[in-house]
């Protein structure tokens, strides 16, 4: 992985506002801080200004892994792409596919209640139903390595098997088949016919965008992480303004 900060990277950056290029953010730890209660995730007031400013000047996405409704209430300004449940919201996915995923997720939700040990319910292990997928938080527990341990062994053994892609503190499943991130990217780029795109995220579910074989995808990751695919790094989440303010430097 390469500095962003640097100037010959940024000359690479600064190409992109010379052709039609979207610029897609992850949410959770790149737009917001990493916070114990998901719920409580905030978008800083110059972030946001800064998130609608670049989009006067490009196609503008947000791609995360929480659920459409979760995220229109967390950004105070909402981009024209707003693509939620790890691609299964947001990119015309049929309607009969995202009522097979809700079934299948309130199945999962029950055999996970049931058979979960009640200790790590009990000490700060989370479901949260984001309706087409789930994610079980164990940040809050108190022994989050067996919680993990425990999460796995369940979701392993669920009907049908999930996908599941691990974030931080966090195990997500989606039902069989369903898109990940990477997935999402190149859709909404073919759908919009952008051939460059721009994604900055955090965590591993971003690796399915950072190993994308695109050339044409610059990709940065929040935090040097030696085993990432991402192409470039910012060191934290508080120089995400700075990133705003260098593209949108290209365009003014
Ligand atoms: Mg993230």
């Amino acid at each position: 992985m390469k500095k962003l900060f640097n100037s010959d990277n940024l000359k690479i950056l600064e190409s992109l506002s010379f052709t039609k290029t979207l610029y897609a953010f992850d949410f959770d730890g790149t737009l917001s801080k990493i916070v114990t209660e998901p719920g409580k995730a905030t978008i800083s007031m110059t972030t946001n200004l800064l998130l609608e400013e670049l989009s006067t000047h490009a196609p503008v996405a947000v791609i995360s892994g929480r659920s459409i409704a979760d995220l229109k209430k967390h950004l105070k300004f909402v981009p024209k792409h707003v693509i939620g449940n790890h691609g299964l919201e947001g990119l015309g996915t049929r309607p009969d596919v995202l009522e097979t995923a809700h079934k299948i997720c309130a199945t999962w939700q029950t055999t996970i209640k049931k058979h979960l040990p009640a200790e790590h319910l009990k000490s700060g292990v989370e479901i949260e139903d984001k309706k087409f997928s789930l994610a079980i938080h164990y940040r809050k527990s108190i022994a989050k390595k067996n919680a993990k341990l425990a999460i796995l062994k369940i979701a392993s053994n669920l009907d049908p098997r999930p996908r599941m892609i691990l974030g931080k503190c966090v195990v997500n499943l989606l039902p069989p088949g369903a898109p990940h991130k990477g997935v999402a990217l190149v859709e909404l780029m073919l759908q919009n016919g952008i051939k460059s795109a721009f994604y900055i995220g955090d965590d591993d579910t971003d690796e399915d965008v950072f190993s994308l074989p695109n050339a044409r995808i610059f990709t940065v990751r929040v935090g040097n992480k030696r085993t990432s695919q991402a192409q470039y790094y910012i060191q934290k989440q508080s120089e995400i303004n700075k990133v705003f303010k260098t593209i949108l430097h290209f365009f003014r």
